[in-house]
C-alpha cells in the first residue's frame, strides 16, 4: 500500500462527508472523516448549520490532530458538511482545506469537493472576465462562483443545475444552504458518492465504510448525472445531465477505498480477493508461499492463495504508528537496512519460494525496494504479482499517479520492469480481469490504456507544462 514504505509521490484524492437532520451534525461528520481519512490527510474541516447560521473549522493535518472536544462545540446544528484533503489541482495551504464558504445576497452555502475538473482553466478564465475573486488556488471553487453568476429570482436547485452542467472531470460535491443539503456526482460516475439514512434524517458519504462507523443505514448511491437535494420532505432527485455513464475509477477498487466500503454495489475487500484468483488463473506459479503488501494488497494475496492452494503468510509487517517524522534516517543507516515504516519477517521468507502480490507499480520503487528486502532475508525466488494492469498514462481526475515520465511502465516492457525491480518474474493483471473483479461492463481505465472518458482540454505540450506528461 501506498508511500509506506519510502515517501513516493503518489497520493490519494479526498473524501465529503455530510448530514441532515441529526443532532450535534458535526460530531457525526468527525466520526465519518475519520473513517475517510485514508483519501486525505493533508488537512479538513467542517461546516454545520444552526438556526440558519454557518459555521466553519478547519485545519492542516489529520482529523484527530484539528478537532477536538473544545472546536466542535463552536460548530452547533443538526447540518453538516466535512471533508478531507489531499492537494490535487492547487497544492497545499490552509485556504485550500474545505469546505469552502460563500456568502451571497441569494443565501450563504458552503461546499465540498471529491475529483478533478479537466476544464478548470477556462471555466476560471471565464469567472474572472466576469468579475469573480478567487479565495483559493482549488479548482473546487469553481462550483460556487458559476452559482452565484445565476440571478437573486432563480431557484438554487436551478443555479446548482445549471453551473453543473459547465463542469467537465470527476466530481463529487457536498453543498449546504440555511436549510438544505446536496449531492451531485459527475455524469461519467468517475468518483463514488453514498447516500445513507440514520432515524428521521440522512448522511451522504465518499465510501460506505463510513455509515457502518455513524450507525447509518446505506439506501443507494447518488447516480452520475445527479443532483439530490434533502430538505424536510426528505430526498429529492435531479437528472442533470441526460449524458450518463459508469466510468467508476477502476484505481477506487484497486487501491484507494477501504476494503470494508461497498462501490456500487461491490464490496472492495471482494473485488480484490477476486482479482487475486484471477491472477493466479492467468499464470498458474509454483511457490511455497503467497504475502501481500500491506495494506492494500492483503486482500488479492488472500484470493490468489486460496485458488493457487499455497499458504497465504504474514511476511510483511507495517509499522501502524509512523506518522509524520522529522527524523529522517541517513543515508548510512538507510544502508543498513533502517526501516521505519515495513519489516520483512525473516524466520517466515527464509529459504521460500515467495508469491509478492502487489496492487499496483507507478513507478517501481516500492516493488524494488521490497523485492530487495525479501531477498536479504533469505527468500529464494521472488515472484511479483500486480493485481492491475502496467499504469502508462496519467490521471486527470483528481489522482495524483506521476507525471508521464515518472510511470515506469510507460516505459519499459514487463521484461524490462521485472529486470529493473530485481524479481524473479513479473505478470500483470488484465483489464479484462478488472471488469470480471469488479462485475460491471464499464470503468474508468484510463491511466490503464490511454482512453479518457471525457475531453481532456489540455494538448499534450500543454500537459507537460502542468506536470502531467
Ligand atoms: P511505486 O513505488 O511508485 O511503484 O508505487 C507503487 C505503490 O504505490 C503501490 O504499493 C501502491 O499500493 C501505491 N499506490 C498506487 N497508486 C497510488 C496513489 N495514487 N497514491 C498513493 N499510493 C499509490
Ligand atoms: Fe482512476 Fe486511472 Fe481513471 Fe484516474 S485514470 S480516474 S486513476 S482509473
Amino acid at each position: 500500500m501506498s508511500n509506506f514504505l519510502f515517501d513516493s509521490s503518489l497520493h490519494e484524492e479526498c473524501g465529503v462527508f455530510g448530514v441532515y437532520n441529526v443532532k450535534d451534525a458535526a460530531n457525526l461528520v468527525y466520526f465519518g472523516l475519520h473513517s475517510l481519512q485514508h483519501r486525505g490527510q493533508e488537512g479538513c474541516g467542517i461546516v454545520s448549520v444552526d438556526a440558519g447560521n454557518m459555521k466553519r473549522f478547519k485545519g492542516c493535518g489529520l482529523v484527530t490532530e484539528v478537532f477536538n472536544e473544545n472546536n466542535i462545540k463552536t460548530l452547533p446544528g443538526n447540518m453538516a458538511i466535512g471533508h478531507v484533503r489531499y492537494s490535487t489541482t492547487g497544492g497545499g495551504g490552509l485556504d485550500n482545506v474545505q469546505p469552502f464558504m460563500f456568502r451571497h445576497h441569494t443565501g450563504d452555502f458552503a461546499l465540498a469537493h471529491n475529483g478533478n475538473l479537466v476544464n478548470s482553466r477556462e471555466l476560471k478564465r471565464y469567472l474572472e472576465d466576469r468579475g469573480s475573486l478567487f479565495q483559493s488556488t482549488s479548482d473546487s471553487e469553481i462550483l460556487a462562483h458559476l452559482m452565484k453568476k445565476t440571478t437573486n429570482e432563480e431557484r438554487r436547485i436551478d443555479a446548482i443545475i445549471d453551473a453543473l452542467n459547465m463542469l467537465e472531470g470527476a466530481f463529487s460535491f457536498v453543498i449546504i444552504t440555511k436549510d438544505k443539503l446536496y449531492a451531485c456526482r459527475d455524469k461519467y460516475g468517475l468518483r463514488p458518492l453514498s447516500i445513507g439514512s440514520i432515524g428521521e434524517g440522512y448522511v451522504i458519504s465518499s465510501e460506505t465504510c463510513a455509515f457502518e462507523v455513524v450507525n447509518a443505514k446505506y439506501i443507494r448511491d447518488v447516480e452520475p448525472g445527479e443532483v439530490i437535494m434533502i430538505d424536510k420532505d426528505g430526498i429529492h432527485s435531479y437528472q442533470y445531465s441526460k449524458y450518463k455513464k459508469h466510468k467508476m475509477c477502476a484505481m477506487e477498487y484497486i487501491y484507494f477505498s477501504r476494503p470494508d466500503s461497498d462501490i456500487e454495489g461491490r464490496n472492495v475487500h471482494a473485488f480484490r480477493k477476486e482479482s487475486g484468483r484471477l491472477l493466479y488463473r492467468q499464470n498458474k506459479t509454483d511457490a511455497d508461499i503467497v504475502i501481500g503488501v500491506p495494506d492494500s494488497s492483503l486482500s488479492a494475496a488472500i484470493g490468489y492463495s486460496e485458488e493457487s492452494g499455497i499458504p497465504y503468510e504474514m511476511g510483511l509487517i507495517k509499522n501502524k504508528y509512523v506518522g509524520r517524522t522529522f527524523i529522517e534516517p541517513s543515508q548510512e543507516l538507510r544502508e543498513k537496512g533502517v526501516r521505519m515504516k515495513l519489516s520483512a519477517v525473516s524466520s517466515i521468507i527464509r529459504g521460500k519460494r515467495v508469491i509478492l502480490i502487489d496492487d499496483s507499480i507507478v513507478r517501481g520503487t516500492t516493488s524494488k525496494r521490497i523485492v530487495a528486502l525479501l531477498k536479504e532475508v533469505g527468500a529464494t525466488e521472488v515472484h511479483v504479482r500486480i493485481a492491475s494492469p502496467q499504469i502508462t498514462n496519467p490521471c486527470f481526475y483528481g489522482v495524483d499517479i506521476s507525471t508521464y515520465e515518472e510511470l515506469i511502465s510507460a516505459h519499459k516492457s514487463i521484461e524490462e520492469v521485472r529486470e529493473y525491480i530485481g524479481a524473479t518474474s513479473l505478470d500483470f493483471l488484465s483489464t479484462k480481469a478488472l471488469y470480471e473483479a469488479a462485475k460491471r461492463s464499464e470503468l474508468c481505465l484510463a491511466c490503464f490504456t490511454g482512453h479518457y472518458p471525457t475531453e481532456l482540454y489540455q494538448t499534450k505540450e500543454e500537459a507537460n507544462k502542468d506536470g502531467k506528461f
